[in-house]
């Protein structure tokens, strides 16, 4: 096999003038992960916030195995599945947190939250509400990269040369309590703020054109944002008198991270749908999944006998040997109770990150379960915004930690399996990394 530059790969949310010498990773074991050189990696976002059992767990693999011995694919299309699909969704039922309809599989949370506005469409349709379309979702949301999932996404590095979003797609403000308005409002009368925006913007758009509202329980990829206390069920208040759908997109929180099975039941949500990805299978293999709440599934059926069809579906939902490894994960998480393990790292991860506070051009530092963020001011160090994050990332690979920067916020998301130990330690190598990185800039303190 020759040695790749990685010049013939189309690399996923890179670059592509830059994208010819990527880092490569080899081998995983633990929470700790090897790259092409041979250098060893503290892994502080679980891949991509995802390998929540860590990169060697033998049940994982041999699930794996045995599956694709015994049949390594049927597909689920017209009423003919295969038994794999069938029990994940049983086992999916037994713990999920809303009221539930059945399941329905997808391979990424792209395509989850593809298929739940769809749904939305679908429900609203078979209610003989056919101008209900638009979708509402956060400006600082993240949802995926598919079509209607990027047009959700607020981001607008996710739209920039794609002619992103699609029209019908309306946002709201962040729930970030460190925005101006959160700041010179304080909290509650922020909460307030939220959600007279948000009933002001359905009365502008009509709530008769609105189908569903998407959002994160805590924002991921948009930086971090731990909603204020009582925001989603002020908000949710709203779109129930409206008619409105509510779909948490659980890809980051779903599966244990924030000390709960999900965020749904953690902050006392009741949404109409649910997406999943990344933990329902610890990502040893893609699946994901939209539970789908009992009044939409109704109506689904309703709709399907009115249409005579439900033309949704992949080929690949419902893998059986993607199944088989989410319903192996499902009950390591309950065995282990790994939900339970993340409530008391949670509190090892924020007594660790305690060492920021205060510190030299940090702006703040917050963390929920095993999501932790410290966020640095570029302004401290003379430089533009989004400059920081990077140079950081740097610095902490060089110290043997992996982790994301959403700007200049520096996130932690690590496996659940970690031990309070590499927790520690994850943090040490991040303290050391920033450390390095501010006394490297005029005029730092030392
Ligand atoms: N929703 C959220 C909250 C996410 O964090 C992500 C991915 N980071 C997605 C959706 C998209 O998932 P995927 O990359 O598997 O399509």
């Amino acid at each position: 096999m020759s040695e790749s530059s990685g010049a013939t790969m189309l690399e996923p949310h890179t670059p592509v003038h830059l994208s010819s010498t990527p880092h490569v990773i080899t081998r995983g074991q633990g929470v700790t992960v090897w790259d092409a050189d041979g250098r060893e990696y503290l892994d502080g976002v679980a891949g991509l916030w995802c390998v929540t059992l860590g990169y060697s767990e033998p049940r994982l693999v041999e699930a794996a195995t045995r599956q694709l011995e015994r049949l390594p694919f049927y597909g689920s299309f017209n009423h003919r599945t295969n038994d794999v699909a069938l029990a994940l969704a049983e086992d999916i039922a037994e713990i999920a947190p809303i009221p539930m309809g059945r399941t329905f599989f997808a391979n990424s949370g792209s395509e989850a939250n593809d298929s739940a506005m769809k749904f939305a469409w679908y429900y609203h349709q078979a209610l003989g509400r056919r101008q209900r379309r638009k979708i509402l979702s956060h400006r600082c949301g993240y949802h995926g990269t598919t079509t209607a999932a990027a047009s959700a996404t607020g981001l607008s590095h996710i739209h920039a040369g794609f002619g992103a979003p699609l029209p019908g797609f309306v946002r709201v403000h962040c729930p970030d309590p460190l925005s101006p308005v959160a700041r010179d409002l304080g909290p509650e009368r922020f909460v307030d703020w939220l959600v007279q925006e948000l009933e002001e913007l359905i009365a502008e758009e009509g709530p008769e054109t609105i189908a569903a509202f998407i959002g994160e329980p805590i924002l991921g990829a948009g930086g971090l944002i731990i909603p204020p206390e009582g925001y989603y069920q002020r908000v949710q208040e709203v779109l129930a008198r409206h008619d409105i759908l509510f779909i948490a997109d659980e890809v980051i929180t779903g599966f244990g991270r924030t000390g709960s099975m999900f965020g749904t039941t953690e902050f006392g949500l009741r949404p109409d749908l649910v997406t999943v990805a990344k933990g329902l299978s610890s990502a040893y293999l893609p699946i994901s999944a939209v539970l789908v709440g009992e009044r939409v599934c109704a109506a689904l059926a309703e709709g399907s006998r009115e249409f005579r069809t439900f033309g949704h579906g992949f080929t690949y939902s419902g893998h059986p040997v993607a199944a088989a490894v989410a319903r192996e994960t499902i009950a390591i998480l309950r065995e282990r109770d790994i939900p339970g393990r993340v409530r008391a790292a949670g509190t090892v991860l924020a007594n660790a990150l305690d060492k920021f506070r205060g510190a030299d051009g940090i702006r703040d530092v917050r963390s929920y379960g095993l999501l932790g963020a410290v966020e640095v001011d570029p302004a401290r160090f003379g430089v533009g915004t989004g400059q920081v994050g990077p140079a950081v990332l740097e610095a902490a690979a060089a110290e043997g930690l992996l982790l994301r920067a959403m700007g200049d916020t520096l996130v932690l998301a690590p496996p659940l399996v970690s031990s309070d130990d590499e927790l520690e330690r994850m943090v040490d190598r991040l303290a050391t990394a920033y450390d390095r990185f501010r006394r490297g800039r005029p005029g730092a303190a030392e």
